[in-house]
């Protein structure tokens, strides 16, 4: 059997399946490479009508996402940011997955970007405090 291309973690663009999860872009949350099915987040949303049996149980609706076939699902390369078929190659002896199209590592790719995220987050608070001792100046400029 063939490897899995999808990846938990990986962004993934939906090609197909029901019309409302058609060209939706999530990231993938599990994965069945036995049956060679994913789970994405918010999509393929199964509703489930629990019913109490005891009488400390609550009558409930569970929302939870099902599995989809990994061949309804595209890799959204990180490097170029379009949805690509996966190559892989090998590097350093290890089998890596690179996009089609700009030929990205996409294995390595997500490390990095998980550090860009952080930096990001920092950047944007250093903006936020900015901000507010902007605000703050401007109060009292006005007094
Ligand atoms: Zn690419």
């Amino acid at each position: 059997m063939a490897k899995m291309n999808v990846k938990t973690g990986d962004n993934v663009l939906i090609i197909s399946g029901s019309r409302e999860d058609k060209g939706k872009i999530s990231v993938v949350s599990a994965t069945s490479p036995k049956t060679n099915k994913v789970c994405v987040e918010g999509v393929n949303i199964q509703t489930k009508h629990q019913k109490a049996r005891r009488a400390n149980e609550k009558s409930e609706i569970i929302k939870k996402e099902g599995f989809i076939d990994a061949s309804n699902v595209m890799v959204v390369c990180p490097t170029c940011n379009k949805a690509t078929r996966v190559a892989r190659k090998i590097e350093d002896g290890k089998s890596v997955r690179v996009c089609k199209k700009c030929g990205a590592v996409l294995d390595t790719e997500k490390k990095v970007a998980k550090k860009a995220t952080k930096g990001t987050a920092s950047a944007k608070k250093a903006k936020e405090s900015k901000k507010s001792s902007a605000k703050k100046a401007d109060e009292k400029s006005e007094k």
